[in-house]
């Protein structure tokens, strides 16, 4: 990465100058990597990746503006994306995260994201989970839409790559034709969802208003967030108790927490291998003893 041609890069695509331009690494998460531009009266955070790689960060950006759109919850403000050299980025409002939030104030702001809806499930675009690309095709069926482009894109690549075993791709074919049952009387409508909510990726701003980035946002249930903010790690029981306040969650939840979950499990399976393939296993066959 050259610092000089993504600064100039940059005040071309914003038409002005971000003089000093004093560029620092600002470490990196689990995909990119990413620089502090200190501009006089403003600082980005600049993510960057393989010039290949800006088909994933503009379908970010359009993550990023829908929840802005919502003016719910605090995100950084896209400011442009694009190439330069090797490399493809997304220069980002610079936020100083400061640990964690008030419970409340994050079950406050995601509730609210949530009731922001749609006509139909999916997302103007596709986008990415972790590296793999995530189709949103539009769909007003959720059930279809998550046994097609969350539970049967995993088990397809997972086909493709060899790293599922046939005993995990039957069994996820079978839960796939039979998600009606986790169901009951419970028909989720479409919610603006940020999609890869670990706890990774909340945080606070200096003020300790909750802040979400690094988002993978497509309309869905509204319980798919709420489960994967329970996969690794959790926001604790004052989260949920307000979050309830705001949203009523059906009882059924419980059980479809591990459904949306084993999404992330399959991903996590197809990207790093381990243990996740024999973990997706293990909940495919507690869901189906319920079925
Ligand atoms: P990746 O896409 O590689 O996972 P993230 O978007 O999660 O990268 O960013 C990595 C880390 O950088 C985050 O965990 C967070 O601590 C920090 N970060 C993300 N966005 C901003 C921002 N706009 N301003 C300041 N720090 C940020």
């Amino acid at each position: 990465m050259n610092p000089n041609a993504l600064r100039a890069d940059l005040e071309a695509r914003l038409g002005r100058s971000l003089a000093p331009a004093r560029i620092s690494p600002a470490g990196g998460g689990d995909i990119n990597r990413a620089v502090k531009l200190e501009a006089a009266d403003q600082t980005l955070f600049v993510k960057y990746n393989r010039a290949d790689r800006l088909a994933m960060f503009e379908a970010e950006r359009r993550g990023l503006e829908a929840m802005a759109a919502t003016s719910t919850v605090r995100v950084p403000r896209p400011l442009a994306a694009g190439r330069c050299g090797d490399i493809a980025y997304l220069a980002l409002e610079f936020i100083d995260l400061r640990g964690q939030p008030d419970p409340a104030a994050l079950a406050t702001a995601l509730a609210a994201m949530h009731a922001c809806g749609a006509d139909a499930f999916g997302f103007d675009g596709d986008n990415t989970i972790g590296s793999t690309p995530q189709s949103n095709r539009w769909s007003d069926d959720w059930l279809e839409f998550w046994r097609e482009q969350r539970l049967g894109a995993q088990l397809r690549l997972g086909a493709q790559n060899g790293r599922f075993g046939r005993e995990l791709l039957d069994s996820g074919a079978r839960l796939g034709e039979k998600l009606a049952g986790l169901f009951g009387a419970y028909r989720p409508r479409p919610a603006l969802l940020h999609g890869d909510l670990w706890s990774g990726n909340w945080s606070a701003d200096g003020a300790g208003r909750p802040v979400l980035y690094d988002p993978a946002c497509y309309y869905g249930d509204h319980e798919a967030d709420l489960a994967m903010m329970e996969l690794f790690g959790s926001p604790g029981a004052r989260f949920f108790s307000v979050y309830h306040e705001h949203f009523t969650i059906d009882p059924g939840y419980d059980l479809r927490r591990d459904l949306y979950n084993l999404y992330h499990l399959l991903n996590h399976a197809n990207l790093f291998g381990g243990g996740y393939a024999a973990q997706s296993l293990a909940v495919i066959r507690r869901l189906q003893a319920v079925l």
